[in-house]
């Protein structure tokens, strides 16, 4: 069985997580790596959320110690071209072994809001992928995550995704380019029901070639930390996704 790293996990230094590191690092024996939220201009939070390096750093360094280097620092870059200067600045000389590229939000609301639910499907879908498309290759990153985000509080049919193909595969086709791995978020697939959205996915990005993907819980809490990897290491095997392809 091959090992997999849970790459997309947040602590207490997420705006919206009280984990610990302590929690998955008791739990597990392999290597952690966390990927706090970086979110600017958040309408959830009406503020910035910047993951505050220095603690960060500090924290990881100090349980490191004690754990036998198992963690890895990362961070969840959330897009959003208003404030794209200040997302580089922020990046510029900061080191993390992991960066996950993510759009949360259009300045009104997060894709999670209750309000979003209640909007028209189609115009959100079509809103969320114009944003991802730009998104990818405008600041370095290591994956492309949840490409669903957008769409997650929808029931949305492998045929109606399917109506986006083009744009799909020219946003897959941009992050192949900018040799981003694509992720297969468990949290998306298996509490937000989109196992069949990313099945569809995953065929059209090993089609156009991708040799670069990522397994993320997405967990805030040790409840879903590495969630459902079992079902993800068979899926794994059905697509022919090899240990060499997976970051
Ligand atoms: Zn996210
Ligand atoms: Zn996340």
């Amino acid at each position: 069985m091959m090992f997999i790293r849970d790459n997309h996990l947040h602590t207490h230094h997420s705006y919206d997580s009280d984990a610990n590191f302590t929690d998955y690092l008791t739990h597990f024996d392999g290597e952690i790596v966390t990927t706090e939220h970086y979110d600017l201009s958040n309408p959830y939070t009406k503020q910035d959320d910047v993951p505050d390096y220095e603690s960060y750093s500090h924290e990881v360094e100090k349980l490191n110690l004690k754990y036998g280097n198992r963690i890895k620092r990362g961070i969840e870059i959330g897009y959003y071209q208003p404030r794209e200067s200040d997302i580089l600045d922020f990046l510029d000389g900061k080191d993390y072994d992991l960066k996950l590229l993510s759009v949360h939000h259009n300045g009104v609301n997060d894709y999670l809001d209750d309000e979003v639910a209640e909007m028209d499907k189609a115009n959100i879908i079509q809103e969320y992928l114009d944003k991802l498309e730009y998104a990818v290759g405008r600041v370095d990153a290591d994956v492309l995550a949840h490409f669903d985000y957008g769409f997650r509080l929808f029931d949305v049919t492998v045929d109606e995704l399917k109506a986006y193909e083009n744009q799909l595969k020219r946003i897959f086709k941009k992050m192949i380019a900018n040799d981003l791995a694509f992720e297969l978020n468990s949290k998306s697939m298996y509490l937000y029901h989109h196992e069949g959205l990313y099945r569809y996915v995953l065929a059209l990005v090993k089609d156009l070639g991708c040799r670069k993907y990522s397994i993320g819980s997405d967990g805030h809490k040790l409840e879903h930390f590495r969630l459902n990897f079992d079902k993800i290491q068979e899926l794994l095997r059905e697509f022919e996704i090899t240990e060499d392809m997976i970051i």
